[in-house]
């Protein structure tokens, strides 16, 4: 028989519940007196019924429990009670002494048994409701703390806020100094949040997820917020050496509980997830934020169907060389034709994509689909290099250099052919990995340029390391020209600087021919925008181009 949920019913309900036990257990050992004394005195087998309060006890109460009744039993039916009851004869001292004895060893065993079952029913609750390697409390014993708020009245004045923290330098901690120091770092977090104020609870979540539950004073939100965001920066001691750290935080303030427990946590979790996009050190919750979440992830999942049932295709814009008005080449753009939406724009899913691991398939499907278009072309006997953009994720992927090679080499496509894009901002985010990885493809012939010029950090003082042979000036900047001041003095600043370092200058977004006829005289040497053309599905774009020829033709 499964006993199991007698002990959790105990554990679950407490002490209450088992004293309320005590007048049952009395009750059954008056029963029992009662039996053997109606039945003709203990000399009959009735005496035995005696070991259902004990064992009751001892399973109730543990072995303390199991002995106390294992006495009382015995007394009672010690010299309480005759041998005989008709007869009134009385049973001898060593024969009640001796029966007791054996009252108490069965109270005594059954206690044993009980509290070793005990024991395990809660080992089994802790590790329900702890992360074992710390010991700190989890998502469950968190969910349950929730729950409880629902029943406490909030103190006047007082909000309840929900943090969650990451551990955004984990993979750099890990690698470095292998997992326990994550551990190490999450523990030492903890109990700085703890010394921090009392009444704060502290979850471990995730593996590089803390949260802190706290009941503050509303006015003192912000300063509390603070505090947390700069206590949890401070370096951790590992193996004595002082560690650097660098947390993110979401958080959701809320006055009562009005829906699902879990949605608490969802939402600073949603709102951790908007901090890390936005690269900000703590972000609220905001009802916008779970609904760009949702969307963002509705959108991953078809993006990856979109990719194998040929929603998406490449679109071409050409690059003009603003000297002698040829084309120069062409930038192929992603687009996503959607059965429902419409026509999806790159901005809109290839940030998302890139953030998750989408965004290698999107970069591989461009890369492939840009080489085929190129041979596809050089059939038909146009000479068309193509650019493809590339995320700074491609560069991190292992192998990508290869990859991009490995593809040439099946199309029989020369690497001069092709030329890779990537925006400044991305470049920055690991520039030395970067600058090594570039040199590899550059090694292969292949053409690198960088996106959004401008856009990013100081990549100026790394122009010279990077082993680049064309900078697209972002189009905001070029919109601008030639009335804006800043705008002027930037592009003249990026192509006289490029230009010392035999590096070419495109200008991206030229819209109309004022921008073209300033471009022209600040010496800027390529050309792409609306001017020219809209990106165009790849058989309008040799439309385009016979026209274009025809004109220039015309012109000269
Ligand atoms: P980008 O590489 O800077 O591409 C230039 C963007 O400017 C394109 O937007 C293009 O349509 C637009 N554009 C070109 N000329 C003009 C103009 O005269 N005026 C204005 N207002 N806009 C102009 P699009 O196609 O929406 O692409 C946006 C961004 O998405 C691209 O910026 C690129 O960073 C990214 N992207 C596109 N395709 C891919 C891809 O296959 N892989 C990756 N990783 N990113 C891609
Ligand atoms: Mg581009
Ligand atoms: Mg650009």
């Amino acid at each position: 028989m499964d006993t199991m949920w007698l002990f959790k019913y105990f554990d679950q309900n407490g002490s209450m519940k088992r004293w309320s036990m005590v007048p049952v257990i009395l009750m059954l050992m008056i029963g029992v007196y009662a039996l053997v004394y109606q039945t003709g005195g203990i000399q009959f087998v009735y005496s035995h019924s005696m070991y259902i309060p004990i064992l009751l006890s001892g399973l109730v109460f543990g072995s303390a429990g199991g002995i106390i009744s294992g006495l009382i039993g015995g007394i009672i039916l010690g010299p309480f009670m005759p041998l005989n009851i008709e007869t009134g004869e009385m049973q001898e001292s060593i024969q009640w002494l001796y029966r007791t004895g054996f009252f108490v060893l069965i109270g005594l065993f059954s206690g044993v048994a009980s509290d070793a079952a005990r024991s395990y029913v809660m080992k089994l609750k802790w590790i329900s409701l702890h992360e074992t390697s710390t010991g700190l409390p989890n998502r469950i014993a968190l969910i349950n703390e929730i729950k409880k708020l629902s029943m406490k009245n909030n103190p006047a004045g007082c909000s309840h806020l929900l943090i969650a923290l990451s551990l955004e330098n984990k993979i750099e901690l890990k690698a470095a100094l292998g997992f326990g120091v994550i551990e190490e770092a999450f523990l030492q977090l903890s109990r700085r949040f703890s010394d921090q104020n009392k009444g704060n609870q502290i979850f471990y979540t995730d593996t590089a997820q803390l949260v802190i539950l706290a009941t503050i004073y509303s006015s003192k939100a912000e300063n509390f917020l603070h505090e947390i965001s700069t206590i949890s920066k401070e370096p951790i001691l590992h193996n004595d050496i002082r560690i650097h750290v660098d947390t993110r935080m979401g958080y959701v303030v809320f006055d009562h509980i009005s829906e699902e427990p879990e949605t608490y946590l969802q939402k600073a979790e949603a709102a951790l997830t908007a901090a890390y996009k936005q690269e900000l050190d703590s972000v609220s919750y905001t009802s916008d934020i779970l609904s760009e979440t949702k969307e963002n992830l509705s959108m991953l999942g078809e993006l990856k169907s979109a990719l194998s049932e040929g929603q998406l295709s490449l679109y071409y814009q050409p690059k003009i060389v603003i000297a002698t008005g040829e084309v120069h080449g062409a930038e192929a753009l992603l687009r996503w034709h959607h059965p429902e939406r419409g026509e999806i724009l790159p901005d809109v899913f290839i940030p998302r994509a890139e953030q998750s691991t989408l965004i290698n398939l999107l970069t591989e499907f461009s890369l492939v689909q840009a080489i085929e278009q190129i041979k596809r072309w050089q059939e038909k006997g146009i000479h068309m290099p193509v650019a493809v953009n590339i995320s700074p994720q491609n560069l991190a992927m292992p192998g990508f250099g290869k990859m991009v090679l490995q593809y040439l080499n099946h199309y029989g496509i020369s690497s001069n052919m092709l030329e890779l894009e990537i925006t400044e901002r991305g470049l920055m985010l690991d520039i030395e990995r970067a600058i090594g990885e570039l040199n590899q493809l550059v090694d292969e012939q292949l053409i690198i340029s960088i996106d959004d010029f401008g856009t990013g950090h100081s990549s100026l003082q790394y122009l010279h390391r990077l082993p680049v042979s064309l900078i697209k000036i972002d189009q905001s900047f070029i919109l601008k020209l030639p009335n804006d001041k800043g705008a002027v003095n930037i592009v003249e600043a990026a192509v006289t600087l490029a230009h010392k370092m035999g590096i070419k200058v495109l200008a991206e977004g030229i819209e109309n021919k004022q921008i073209y006829d300033y471009l022209i005289k600040i010496g800027c040497d390529l050309a792409q925008g609306f001017l020219f053309s809209r990106p165009l599905p790849a058989e309008e774009f040799e439309r385009w181009l016979i026209e274009y020829k025809r004109k220039t033709k015309e012109k000269s």
